[in-house]
C-alpha cells in the first residue's frame, strides 16, 4: 500500500509515519530526512540543496522527482510505503501520478499557532530519528541513547515562513487527491492522533488486499 502524508511543517508527519512504518511494516519515506542526511554527509545532492534548506525554500521539483524516483525503486519498496513531505506541490503531484498510482493519502490538520509552539520546542534523535518536544522531554538524551539536536530550519524566522508555502504550495493537493483523502485533527498527542487513523488505515489496508 502507497501512503500520502500530508500536513504542515511540524504537524506530526513524521511521527506518525513512524507509527506506521512499523505497524504496517512500509518503508518511511522522508524527503525532508533524504536531503538533511545527504546535507550531512556531505554528497553532491546535499550540496546542490542545502541552501534552500538553509532559507526553508523548496528543492527545485527535477532535483527531488529524482531523489523520490530512486528511492522508491529499492527492494524494501515492493510492498509500498509511507511518503512523509512529498509530493509538496501540485507539480510534484502530477509528475508522481505518472509513475505510480498512490492508493491512500491522510491529511493532519494542524493550525499555525499550536505548530509555532511545536517546532519552538522540537528536538530530534540523530540515532534513531525520534521526535519529541522539550515541554514533555527535559532531557538532551533519547531513550536509545543517542543524542538530540536541534533542526537548523527549526526557528521563529522560518517558521511561518515554511507554514505559508504550505498553504500556498501544499494545501492544492488536498483537493488533487480528493478521491483518496482522509483528514484527521493533528492537534492532540501523537499516540491520540495515531488511533483513528490507524482505524482508517487498516480498513483500507484490506481493501488492498483484497483487490491484489
Ligand atoms: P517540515 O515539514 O518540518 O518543513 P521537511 O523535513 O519535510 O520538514 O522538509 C524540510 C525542507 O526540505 C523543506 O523546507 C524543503 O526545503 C525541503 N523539502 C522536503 N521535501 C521536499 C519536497 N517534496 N519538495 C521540495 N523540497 C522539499
Ligand atoms: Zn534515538
Amino acid at each position: 500500500m502507497k501512503i500520502i502524508l500530508v500536513g504542515p511543517p511540524a504537524s506530526g508527519k513524521g511521527t506518525l509515519a513512524k507509527f506506521l512504518s512499523q505497524d504496517f511494516k512500509l518503508p518511511h519515506i522522508s524527503t525532508g530526512e533524504i536531503f538533511r542526511e545527504n546535507i550531512k554527509n556531505n554528497t553532491e545532492l546535499g550540496k546542490k540543496v542545502k541552501s534552500y534548506l538553509d532559507s526553508a525554500v523548496l528543492v527545485p521539483d527535477e532535483i527531488t522527482m529524482e531523489v523520490v524516483k530512486k528511492r522508491i525503486a529499492e527492494k524494501d519498496c515492493v510492498n509500498g510505503y509511507i511518503l512523509d513531505g512529498f509530493p509538496r506541490n501540485t507539480q510534484q503531484a502530477k509528475l508522481f501520478d505518472k509513475i505510480v498510482k498512490a492508493d491512500v493519502a491522510v491529511h493532519l490538520d494542524v493550525g499555525l499557532k499550536e505548530i509555532e509552539d511545536r517546532i519552538l520546542g522540537r528536538k530530534n534523535c540523530s540515532v534513531c530519528g525520534r521526535i519529541y518536544n522539550t515541554r514533555f522531554y527535559k532531557s538532551d538524551t533519547c531513550e536509545c541513547g543517542g543524542k538530540l539536536f536541534v533542526r537548523n530550519d527549526d526557528n521563529i524566522d522560518t517558521i511561518r515562513k515554511r507554514y505559508y508555502a504550505y498553504e500556498k504550495e501544499t494545501v492544492p493537493i488536498i483537493s488533487h487527491y480528493k478521491s483518496i483523502l482522509k483528514s484527521f485533527s493533528g492537534k492532540d498527542s501523537p499516540e491520540t492522533t495515531y488511533q483513528p487513523i490507524k482505524e482508517f488505515l487498516l480498513k483500507e489496508a484490506k481493501k488492498f488486499d483484497s483487490k491484489n
